[in-house]
């Protein structure tokens, strides 16, 4: 029978209120009942009297010596009395207002009571009988309620729905998967939850839950990639491939091994009929922007209208200098969109995408204003993109006809959030870095040895580096940090200006400011930038080659790898300096990571460990799924092999095979219906 079905109205005793009541846990029927599994639990071991404490609560085992005695005492009010003999000493056991546990005391059997220890009586207050089977020690179930519903309460209508329903319960994990890594079935999986008889049973129990719990979110995510696969709905975008052969050959560089080939996958998806929703992966400098280009321009030979999102209007205005460039002799339009143009430049830009005026638009998030209409758009990139939030990117899709998504980033995705933040993405990886490209190599310094790291730019600046200078938001105050800023661009003015120019650049000057500022230090007018974190993504001069950055304590793993990135994208030989007075035993660890390796995958685990999900994806709306049982960190193994097995399923028709019935019939209730198998 299927549980769900089944209101918990169903159980005696639960009547209108008690229905609301439990309702308010989110639980409607049998089945939601069955698995809201405890939070927590509390072993309690069996206690020797030497060990107890006055007034712990503690598990005592003992012979019943005699019959207990039941007395009242004040208004309604009753007490229980008997004795046992516990390692034997005789222990005075009283439970108040429970007169029907009575029966439980039987002289001469052996009994568990759980209470508090009174030292100087040599007595326990009791709270709970044990039953026998858990005369060895007892897993006390902690469940979440609220103040509608009490523990006890919940408790007794889960066991009550055990007794009745438990025979009833299906296993959705079909038998050879269960076999495969020694799983329980659901029945005693659920036993093993709410009411384990010991440790081993209940470890296994919740390694079932987990595998579970992870599995069928699995199977959501497989089912919403063979949506994309099976509704005909993405675009063709038939573009014409001599036309892209010949803008890869005129490019001033060959593609590398690993860029050609995401760039054939890419091209493929959007040539079929297949919704493209595909993240590009590749460390700093891996050279992503000229594959999103490639991209763009198949989709504008194909007739429609590509746009790239970047998450600062530095970036943006980079994007629109750079593509402009290799898009010009093609006769290709192309306009910019940010927060900080005016109405009027606004308006005049948006007419141009709404008539199709414009192929290829690079933007900021004004790009997903509701005042900006696409004529018909077949492709959008997003880069950095876990810059944006979940809401952000989603808006983006939407805009125009269900266009192809590509989704670039340079921050590697730990293997947690690949499987579930973006579970329902394609994966392309630029696994290698153009040639000629030297290792960045990195130096951390305190800061009382500063001296050392001007010495060593007077060094390079004297072989003609250029060189990025950058100071964190050390305060929440913009003032501050801007004056914070300022004072380092005059130490540097200081010690190396006329010979060398410096340059200035923060989020507070005025858009056409910065733009001026980037476009000097680009073109080698400005030897040394000092900066805000305004240059942390995507910025891309490949003369640069010196990344100092002041307090960098203050940063995280990855955004320093984000920043050191802005250097080692040319030939020369690249350093990063790191002056940062680490306080604490992580930010010392973070100093040593970063010296040591370059690569951005070991850095992100690292990072995702040390600060969370959210953190990481420098967005609390991570898109992290809100699992119960299992924790996609710590369980990633268990999440992995979930996610091997519900590939396996969904992969074949495997799905139509008998042995999968009852996982189809579930999943089928579950996302209103199944695409591929009905
Ligand atoms: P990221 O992946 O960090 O966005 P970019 O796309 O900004 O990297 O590329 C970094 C630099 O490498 C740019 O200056 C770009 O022109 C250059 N580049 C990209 N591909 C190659 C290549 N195959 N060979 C040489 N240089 C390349
Ligand atoms: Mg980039």
């Amino acid at each position: 029978m299927d549980l769900r079905t089944v209101p918990v109205s169903a159980l005696s005793g639960v009547g209108a209120k008690r229905f609301e009541a439990i309702r308010s846990l989110g639980i409607e029927n049998i089945y939601d009942l069955l698995f809201y599994f405890p939070f927590r639990y509390e072993d309690i071991e069996v206690k020797s009297l030497d060990d107890a404490i006055d007034q712990e609560k503690i598990l005592l085992k003992g012979i019943v010596a005699s019959d207990p005695v039941v007395a009242r005492f004040g208004y309604k009010k009753n007490r229980l009395n008997v004795r046992i003999i516990v390692e034997n000493e005789s222990v005075m056991v009283t439970f108040f207002n429970q007169p029907w546990l009575k029966d439980k005391f039987v002289t001469g059997d052996e009994v568990a009571v759980y209470g508090k220890w009174n030292q100087n009586r040599r007595a326990i207050t009791g709270m709970k009988v044990i039953g026998d089977e858990h005369a060895e020690g007892s897993i006390d179930s902690v469940y979440s309620v609220n103040k509608n519903i009490h523990q006890k309460t919940l408790i007794s209508l889960i066991k009550s729905a055990y007794e009745e329903y438990s025979d009833q319960i299906e296993t959705i994990i079909p038998e050879h998967i269960l076999e495969k890594y020694h799983l329980m079935n659901d029945k005693e999986m659920v036993q093993g939850m709410h009411f384990p008889k010991n440790d081993e049973q209940n470890e296994l129990a919740r390694r079932t839950a987990k595998f579970r719990e992870f599995f069928l979110f699995e199977c959501g995510i497989q089912n919403m990639k063979s949506k994309d696969q099976i509704n005909q709905v993405g675009l063709l975008e038939n573009y014409d491939k001599k036309y892209i052969d010949d803008f890869i050959d005129s490019l001033p560089f060959d593609l590398t091994t690993a860029q050609a080939r995401v760039t054939q996958e890419i091209l493929d998806d959007m040539e079929s009929s297949y919704h493209m929703n595909r993240l590009l992966q590749g460390d700093v400098g891996s050279g992503k922007t000229i594959v999103a280009v490639i991209a763009m321009l198949a989709s504008v030979t194909s007739g429609y209208q590509a746009a790239i999102m970047a998450p600062t209007e530095i970036l943006a205005q980079q994007h629109f200098n750079k593509i402009g460039k290799l898009l010009a002799p093609l006769k290709i339009r192309i306009s910019i969109l940010t927060g900080s143009q005016t109405k009027k430049e606004h308006d005049a830009i948006a007419d141009n995408i709404k008539t199709g005026k414009t192929n290829v638009i690079v933007g900021t998030h004004a790009l997903i204003q509701d005042s900006v209409e696409f004529k018909d758009l077949g492709l959008i990139v997003i880069d950095e993109q876990h810059r944006f939030g979940v809401n952000q990117r989603k808006s983006l899709r939407e805009k125009g006809n269900n266009p192809d998504v590509l989704a670039m980033t340079a921050t590697p995705i730990p293997r947690t959030l690949a499987i579930t933040a973006y579970g329902d993405m394609d994966v392309s990886r630029i696994d290698e870095l153009p040639a000629g490209r030297k290792k960045i190599e990195t130096y951390w310094i305190r800061s009382q040895k500063i001296e050392q790291m001007y010495r060593f730019v007077t060094k390079e600046l004297a072989d003609s580096a250029q060189v990025y200078v950058v100071t964190p938001l050390i305060s929440e105050s913009e003032k501050i940090d801007l004056k914070n800023a300022e004072l380092i661009y005059d130490k540097f003015s200081e010690l190396f200006a006329p010979k060398y120019r410096i340059g200035l650049l923060h989020g507070q000057m005025p858009n056409d400011q910065k733009e001026d500022v980037m476009s000097q230090f680009s073109h080698q007018k400005i030897d040394v930038l000092v900066s805000t974190t305004v240059i942390e993504v995507g910025v891309d001069v490949p003369n640069a080659s010196v990344m100092v950055i002041y307090d960098a304590n203050r940063f995280g793993l990855s955004q320093l790898h984000q920043l050191r990135g802005r250097v080692g994208r040319g030939e020369k030989q690249s350093y990063c300096i790191l002056i940062a007075d680490p306080k604490n035993e992580t930010a010392l660890e973070r100093m040593k990571i970063l010296t040591s390796t370059n690569d951005g995958f070991v850095l992100a685990e690292e990072d995702l460990k040390m600060r969370g999900a959210g953190d990481v994806l420098g967005s609390r709306q991570s898109g992290l799924p809100d699992f119960k049982v299992g924790d996609p960190i710590a369980d990633i193994n268990i999440l992995e092999t979930a996610q091997i097995e519900a590939e396996a399923i969904f992969k074949d028709d495997a799905m139509a095979k008998s042995e999968n019935k009852v996982l189809k019939s579930f999943l089928n209730d579950e996302f209103e219906q199944l695409n591929n198998f009905d």
